[in-house]
This record gives C-alpha cells, sequence and structure tokens, in this order.
C-alpha cells in the first residue's frame, strides 16, 4: 500500500484548525462587501468545514485596486532588486515547508485527495516550483542588439502589471504555486482566484504571503465562485488572466478578453488525453503506469491518459490485468495511510461521472470493473471503473470524465493509431509505451500534444514546460517557457553620436 513506500510518512492532522476564511487584500483580512458567504464540504463525508466570505464585485474592484497600487511607480515592490524577490519567494517556500503537515492535512480535507499523496506530491512539487522560479528572479534579462545605423537598441524583459488568476480545485495547491512562482519573479502584482470547492489552503498561504515578507498588495487573494472570475477576466484595469479549469470556461474567459480591454490571456484547459500501448512493452509496467496515469487523483488530472489505445495482440490480457488492477485499488477515507483513492471533489463531479459511465454502457462499451458508487460509504465515491470495447465515436471516449474511469481502445497499426490519437479537439498531453526506439519517436512526431511521455506517465516537474495545443490551451506554465507568460518585451533604442562595432 501507500505508506509502505513512504516509510518517513508523518500522521495526518485530521481536525486542521480553519484559521482563515476571509478575503485577503492589502495584506490584510476582510469580510465581504455584500455580507454573501458560501460553505465548504468535506467531500469525504459530506459535511461542511467552514463559512467561507464570497468576493463580489466591489471586493473584486478593492483588490484591483490594491495590486495596481502595489505596482504603482516607485512603489516597495517595483524598486525592489530582482534578487530579493527570488528572496521572498523562497521564504514563502520556507514556511509552507514549515507547515507541510498542516497543509497537507487542509488539503485532504477540503479536496479529498488521500494524505499520502498531499504530503508526498502536491507540497513538495509546489515547494519545488516555487523554489525554481525564485532562482529565476534575477536571470530573466534581456539583450543587446546590433540595431543599423547609429543607434544603441536593448530589450528589458518588464511585468506585465496586475495579473488575475483563476485556479482549479483538483490541484489546489499546485496550481497556487504554480500561478504564484512565474508571476512573482518576474515583478508583477497578483489578484487570484480559488476554486468554491477548495478555498482553505489557499487562504492559508495567503497569510504565509504576509508572513514571508511580501509588500501589500503583491498577492490578493478573494474566495467566489464564478462570477468572481468574470468580474476579474472583464475588469479593465486587470493587464492579464492566467486560467486553468475547463474548456468551456476557458472560452469565456477569452471572450471576456476580447471584449474589454484585450487583457494578456494564458489557458490551461481540458484534456482527452491518448496513452498508446504497443505490443512489444513490458505487460505489467504498462498495465501499471497506464491505472496510474488514468487514476491518479481521482482521475481529476486536465493530462489524465483517458484513451488507453492498446495493440491487438495483447488488447485482451491487458483489458484483463488492467480490470484486475482497478478492483485491487484502495478506495475510502483520505486520511488513512493506505488509501490509495478518497472521494471526487463535489457531488455534481460524482454525478456527472456516473452520468458518463451510464452513457459508456448504454453506447455499448464493456464495463470489465466498477461502474458504480461503493455501497455503504458515505462521502462523493466513484468505484475505480474500466471500460473496454470502447470506440473512438463513444461519449467516454471523447469527453473529458475526470474520473476514475478508464478507456480501453483497440488499434491494429501505428499510422492509424496516430491519426486517431490526434482526432480529438484537446492536446494536452500524450504517451507512448513501447520497447523500439524508432516507433517511439515516430510516435512522439506525429501526436500533437502539449507534452508527450515516452514509457512513462504524469512526469511532471517545475523545469519542465506544460501546456496545450489546440483547445487544451495556450501558453506553457512551468521551465524557463513560463516567463514569457508573465513580461513584456520593451525594445529600447538609444540614438548615439557615432556608432562603431
Ligand atoms: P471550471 O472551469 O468551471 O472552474 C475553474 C475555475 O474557474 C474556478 O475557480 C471557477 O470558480 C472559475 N470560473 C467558473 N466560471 C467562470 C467564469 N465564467 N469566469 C471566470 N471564472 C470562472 O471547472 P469546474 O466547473 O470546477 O469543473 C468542470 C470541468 O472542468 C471538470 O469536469 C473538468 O472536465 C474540467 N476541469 C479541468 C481542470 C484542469 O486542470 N484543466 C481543472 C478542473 C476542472
Amino acid at each position: 500500500g501507500a505508506k509502505a513506500n513512504y516509510a518517513a510518512m508523518p500522521e495526518p492532522n485530521t481536525n486542521p484548525d480553519i484559521l482563515y476564511t476571509g478575503l485577503f487584500i492589502n495584506n490584510e483580512w476582510h469580510k465581504s462587501k455584500s455580507g454573501k458567504t458560501f460553505e465548504t464540504i468535506n467531500p469525504a463525508t459530506e459535511k461542511s468545514i467552514a463559512e467561507i466570505q464570497c468576493a463580489g464585485k466591489d471586493d473584486v474592484n478593492l483588490a484591483v485596486q490594491a495590486a495596481r497600487n502595489a505596482f504603482k511607480l516607485g512603489s516597495p515592490w517595483r524598486r525592489m532588486d530582482a534578487s530579493q524577490r527570488g528572496v521572498l519567494i523562497n521564504r514563502l517556500a520556507d514556511l509552507m515547508e514549515r507547515d507541510i503537515v498542516y497543509l497537507a492535512s487542509l488539503e485532504t480535507l477540503d479536496n479529498g485527495k488521500p494524505f499520502a499523496m498531499s504530503y508526498n506530491v502536491d507540497l513538495p512539487m509546489s515547494i519545488k516550483n516555487l523554489r525554481y522560479f525564485a532562482g529565476w528572479a534575477d536571470k530573466n534579462h534581456g539583450k543587446t542588439i546590433p540595431m543599423d545605423g547609429d543607434f544603441f537598441a536593448y530589450t528589458r524583459h518588464e511585468p506585465v502589471g496586475v495579473c488575475a488568476q483563476i485556479i482549479p480545485w483538483n490541484f489546489p495547491i499546485l496550481m497556487m504555486a504554480w500561478k504564484l512562482g512565474p508571476a512573482l519573479a518576474t515583478g508583477n502584482t497578483i489578484v487570484l482566484k480559488p476554486a468554491e470547492q477548495t478555498s482553505l489552503t489557499a487562504l492559508y498561504i495567503a497569510q504565509l504571503v504576509k508572513e514571508a515578507g511580501f509588500p501589500e498588495g503583491v498577492v490578493n487573494v478573494l474566495p467566489g465562485f464564478g462570477d468572481t472570475g468574470a468580474a476579474l477576466a472583464n475588469h479593465t484595469d486587470v493587464d492579464k488572466v492566467a486560467f486553468t479549469g475547463s474548456t468551456e470556461v476557458g472560452k469565456l474567459i477569452q471572450q471576456a478578453s476580447g471584449n474589454t480591454n484585450l487583457k494578456r490571456v494564458t489557458l490551461e484547459l481540458g484534456g482527452k488525453s491518448p496513452n498508446i500501448v504497443l505490443a512489444d512493452s513490458d505487460m505489467s509496467y504498462a498495465v501499471e503506469t497506464s491505472h496510474f496515469g488514468l487514476f491518479f487523483n481521482m482521475g481529476q488530472c486536465c493530462c489524465a491518459g483517458s484513451r488507453t489505445f492498446v495493440e491487438d495482440k495483447i488488447y485482451d490480457e491487458f483489458v484483463e490485468r488492467s480490470a484486475e488492477r482497478a478492483k485491487k485499488r484502495t478506495v475510502g477515507n483520505p486520511f488513512d495511510l493506505n488509501v490509495e483513492q478518497g472521494p471526487q471533489v463535489n457531488e455534481e463531479q460524482m454525478n456527472k461521472i456516473l452520468g458518463l459511465i451510464d452513457t459508456g454502457k448504454k453506447q455499448g462499451a464493456k464495463l470489465v470493473a466498477g461502474g458504480n458508487r461503493p455501497q455503504g460509504l458515505p462521502g462523493y465515491f466513484v468505484e475505480p471503473t474500466v471500460f473496454a470495447n470502447v470506440n473512438d465515436d463513444m461519449t467516454i471516449a471523447r469527453e473529458e470524465i475526470f474520473g476514475p474511469v478508464q478507456q480501453i481502445i483497440r488499434f491494429k497499426k501505428l499510422d492509424e493509431v496516430i491519426e486517431r490519437a490526434n482526432n480529438s479537439d484537446y492536446g494536452l498531453a500524450a504517451a507512448v509505451f513501447t520497447k523500439d526506439i524508432d516507433k517511439a519517436n515516430y510516435i512522439v512526431q506525429g501526436l500533437r500534444a502539449g507534452t508527450v511521455w515516452v514509457n512513462t506517465y504524469n512526469a511532471l516537474c517545475a523545469q519542465v514546460p506544460f501546456g496545450g495545443y489546440k483547445m487544451s490551451g495556450h501558453g506553457r506554465e512551468n521551465g524557463e517557457y513560463a516567463l514569457q507568460n508573465y513580461t513584456e518585451v520593451k525594445s529600447v533604442i538609444v540614438k548615439l553620436a557615432q556608432k562603431n562595432s
């Protein structure tokens, strides 16, 4: 089980104190102007955890104004050395490390993901991400350019300005870190809106931002629903919006930009990622890694390998072994260190998944594992589910399920599978399993996706860019490329009395 792999894991705090439920503006806690609040629910028990202040339009205006003030010429943030921005980001990472058990516990309580994952994956990856971007703070320099004529030309990589960041509920802390790191390293100011299902860890981290010593107004956090996000996306004093979530809302964000001030937009949206298993691959390894590639985080991953294409010759055995593996997956209390799978994030997501499972059955796919809510368990759980005999045009092979439901699809030829893999509106990630390097390279180059894994899945890291082709979004997070999302390039041309080479 999970615990055996993580011998040094501390006991979780199953009843973490809820310290912050307000709006974080100008390094202070506020109530919403309208007085509106909302409940956040523990998805493992269906019980309310806390009442959270709900940011409305007036609060959005205040937060944007705070971020604008913090970005003014001559402000402490604008005057700060780039290296010092890196120091502050590292301090934030230090504080998250100090509070790692608390934060991982709070994440598990609010989101439902197993503590073994919050503690061993979400928190360490988030901390590493911040440290990676802290290192970039004083290294993102421009160029001097040999321009024609008696001129001296150089470029500056300047911050874009006030950035709205709207994030989802599947990796609440990690998505916050992915957004804060590059934006702060490059000197922007921020209004971040966490997902309404999972606000608590973002609010706690806001307090750590203050403790780390960031000047007031540099980071503001506004809990709220879609209309709070829409108010940010439509705000004419916001210079950029970065969004992670559904493709449907991604389109609205881009429209909002077009309808208002053409604010910069970067989007990280959905996927229906193909995972291609060739007959020559190591069967046990491919089954296990494909299982992980789909079921990790209760299937709530934008890059989930939700179309598992398996070569005809090994198809039946692969299906049988995948079903066996899914039936062994341990489901239950996410604070139990031996549990692999917790609940889905909320009732709505659970019902959506159960509905898609139904559609799969009705359209003729063969259910070989799971398919239901587990009996006698409160919480929004869905059994680990596997479908065989899935065709490309079935709804479960086309729509993002965002749940623990694996589709195993048969293929015969390489060219055929590349075309079928690319036959999707999405292009976030893909994978290929084979021992033949020529086949691997051919498939890698044929796939239209922002990330292609070879003989692995879900290998993500701060240093390597991540983002989508097609309707999976645009822009890249992580790595050096992420800096471009948060900088404007300014060309400066200076007249010289006389240029010499
Ligand atoms: P969503 O896109 O509605 O929500 C993501 C974020 O956007 C949340 O903070 C939400 O409050 C905000 N938001 C919602 N409507 C908005 C609007 N009109 N303007 C601005 N912001 C808005 O996602 P969801 O409803 O939580 O989940 C629906 C589906 O989205 C899931 O089933 C899944 O397919 C997909 N999803 C993808 C990711 C991802 O990482 N790519 C993450 C979560 C959900």
